[in-house]
């Protein structure tokens, strides 16, 4: 038996909920991830299995390699047309999933989200939930969102609808937010999920694969390129890494091109935060990422400098302005940060 994170009175107030709600909204953050596209997609095949009208809706596009999970081709990528407006105004439910602040679904969409009238629930694993649900399921320390929703399907008593393809969605969230079971993943508990997951039917060779090993040439030379502009500072323990727009353009980038490229330099023995700054002229902003490992809190520093957060070892953040400006915040940020490695 997995320890249950759901008890009382929260998991109740969402049974009610299902008695008479018929249409419910899954949302999730900007440039959704692994665990963001795999943790809608169960809830959505969770809550079609109990019989509701379900629509998940991102903010932007992502990756077309989370389409292994099945049901992907589905979601809605919003836009401020009248029919996606209409959809998060009027559903009964919004399901917010993998994010705990509005202002992680963007600018446009967090405004609907504030103002729907609908009843809210956050299930999510981020540090620090802003208020803005009628039931918030925060926890902190758990792998991924994925292993949340598995949870809470639990602890509505409904495991036997977890059918093959949530199965599939769930074990893609929890394979890319630990690294493929690399890091954040040393509660037993997640072994006994991915039993029952692979039980299921989950081929994991197929998911494997399909998010691993999907690279272009242009991506694998996009990633040659960040690391030939690794730089390290103070004394080897902190690295950047630098894509401008025009190094993105050469290379054909596309949303996802460079998920995972912040992990590769903690492979240097010595580094134990890695930082890796995009241009991002779609959104008009500068992109910050950043992995650490051990004690070193890089959402203490993405906080603290970038307007970020996140986990203590995988954080991010993003500053308005232009990518020499950005490099300077960092490289002075970067010595007035009093984190003694
Ligand atoms: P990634 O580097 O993969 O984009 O994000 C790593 C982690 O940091 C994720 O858990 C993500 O939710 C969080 N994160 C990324 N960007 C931001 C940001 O701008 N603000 C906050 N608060 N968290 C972020
Ligand atoms: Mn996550």
């Amino acid at each position: 038996m997995i320890q249950n994170y759901f008890r009382g009175d929260q998991v109740t107030i969402f049974a009610k909920w299902l008695r008479w709600a018929k249409n419910f909204v899954i949302l999730t953050h900007i440039s959704p991830d692994g665990d963001a596209i795999g943790s809608s997609l169960a809830m959505a095949g969770y809550l079609k299995n109990k019989g509701k009208n379900v629509k998940v809706v991102v903010p932007n596009d992502f990756p077309d390699y989370y389409l292994v999970a099945g049901g992907a081709e589905n979601i809605i990528v919003f836009s401020e047309t009248k029919q996606y407006i209409d959809l998060i105004s009027k559903t009964d439910v919004i399901v917010c999933l993998d994010f705990n602040e509005t202002g992680r679904v963007g600018s446009s969409l967090q405004y609907y989200l504030i103002n729907s009238p609908s009843n809210k629930i956050m299930i999510d694993h981020h540090l620090n939930p802003q208020p803005f649900c009628d039931i918030t399921l925060s926890v902190p320390s758990a792998s991924s969102t994925c292993e949340l929703v598995y949870n809470f399907i639990c602890a509505m008593g409904d495991f036997q609808l977890i059918d093959l393809s949530i199965a599939q969605a769930l074990f893609m969230g929890l394979m890319t937010d630990t690294g493929c079971f690399a890091y954040n993943c040393s509660n037993p508990d997640i072994y006994i999920i991915v039993n029952e997951l692979l039980k299921l039917g989950v081929d994991r060779d197929r998911i494997y694969r399909a998010v691993n090993y999907c690279y272009s040439k242009d991506r694998m030379q996009l990633m040659g390129r960040a690391l030939q502009n690794l730089k390290m500072y103070r004394n080897g323990n902190v690295s950047l890494m630098v894509l401008s727009d025009k190094e993105l353009q050469k290379f054909n980038y596309h949303a996802g091109d460079s998920e995972g490229f912040v992990n590769l330099p903690l492979q240097i023995s010595g580094v134990k935060m890695s930082v890796f700054i995009r241009e991002d002229c779609e959104l008009n902003q500068i992109k910050f990422s950043a992995r650490s490992v051990g004690s070193v809190p890089c959402n203490q520093f993405m906080s603290q400098f970038f307007h970020g957060g996140g986990h203590l070892n995988a954080a991010g953040g993003e500053l308005r302005c232009s990518l020499e400006q950005a490099i300077s915040i960092f490289e002075n940020a970067i010595k007035e940060w009093n984190f003694e490695f």
